[in-house]
């Protein structure tokens, strides 16, 4: 996202929803870090830890922000922008070793604070209300752009700046001249296509992060995995998931609902995801639908689709309204379908 206002960051927010339509339900949220911040941070002599995960399950490390030595930057359109040291330098090396063929890129935004984060939240939650909030804004502290060492790229092209989202997504032959060149200088790329259930964002071509090692980063590109499934934080893939036989809907139609099913899952901590069944054309009924287009009066929903879940809670579930320790069966999932095609929770719960 560019330079936007509150406002216009939201429709694009939508935009990107619209596009990206079995991506989760929320986006990734940008903005610029405050231009008052010193220009080099204090470091301590341990330093940060590269290959540190923070997505919307593992939060920023405690002490990162003291250790994280930063540089600021000025990019074509002029904006200032904070980069983590070496990720800094691995970028400039990337940078030019892409100019030699001819593909010209610049950073749109890298480092962001949590309180940045926050204060992005907290206009949100004034102007929106909290619930729009915390399903539009990344939870402070839960952005991998807190390390500075995530990074947006955007494209400069027959000497334009082409740094809209939408825009950018078209030049699918220059992104995979750029992607193929990440490993080499330490990068990997993060949101890959098809993998929005487990990194929790949908296809973010632009979207780079340095983990200072060019080993690691060639074997997590060669193998097309994402970096949560690399690191072994990922432990939804034995989740056994009923389609059922609708005559409704198909099999890929019910898959994009579960995707967006386990996208809010992914936050429940470490409640243990057991199973995902279809609950049967029989919930697929207009008075269904006109309950989920009351639940959200703006939405203007289409379809209507249920799934049941059976999971097992936590010893310790913290402030979840769960039973420690207990099986939950047939906990119900309702979702809908906006005139776009893509799917929306709008309620769970029994
Ligand atoms: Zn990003």
């Amino acid at each position: 996202m560019k330079k936007l206002s509150i406002i216009s960051l939201l429709l694009c927010l939508c935009l990107t929803v619209t596009m990206v339509l079995s991506a989760c339900g929320d986006n990734e949220n940008t903005s610029k870090s405050s231009p008052d911040e010193p220009a080099t941070q204090a470091a301590e002599s341990d330093g940060i830890d590269y290959m540190a995960l923070v997505n919307k399950t593992h939060p920023l490390p405690d002490d990162w922000e003291e250790k994280l030595e930063t540089v600021h930057m000025t990019n074509s359109v002029g904006d200032d922008v904070e980069v983590e040291k070496k990720a800094y330098d691995a970028y400039l090396e990337l940078k030019a070793a892409l100019e030699a063929e001819d593909i010209h890129v610049d950073l749109d935004s890298a480092r962001r604070s949590v309180a940045d984060q926050q204060r992005i939240m907290d206009e949100f939650t004034e102007e929106y209300g909290a619930d729009y909030a915390a399903k539009t804004v990344a939870k402070p502290g839960y952005s991998e752009h807190h390390t500075g060492l995530a990074l947006d790229l955007y494209l400069i092209i027959d000497g334009k700046d082409v740094v809209e989202n939408e825009d950018m997504i078209q030049y699918t032959d220059i992104w995979a001249k750029i992607h193929s060149k990440l490993a080499d200088y330490g990068f990997i790329l993060r949101y890959l296509d098809g993998e929005e259930h487990i990194t929790g964002y949908g296809y973010e071509p632009w979207h780079i992060r340095y983990i200072d090692n060019v080993d690691t980063a060639k074997e997590i590109t060669s193998k097309g995995t994402t970096f949560e499934e690399y690191l072994g934080a990922y432990t939804g893939g034995d989740v056994s998931i009923d389609y059922g036989n609708s005559e409704i809907y198909t099999e890929d139609e019910l898959k994009d609902a579960v995707i967006q099913i386990k996208c809010k899952f992914a936050f429940w901590g470490d409640v243990d995801l057991k199973s995902i069944k279809y609950a049967g054309d029989e919930a697929v009924t207009d008075e269904n639908l006109k309950w989920m287009n009351e639940l959200a009066p703006d939405a203007n929903y289409t379809q209507v689709v249920e799934f049941l879940m059976d999971f097992h809670t936590p010893k310790d579930v913290g402030e979840m309204t769960f039973n420690a320790d207990s099986d939950y069966t047939d906990y119900q999932w309702w979702l809908a379908r906006t005139a776009d095609g893509g799917w929306e929770v709008v309620s769970f719960g029994y």
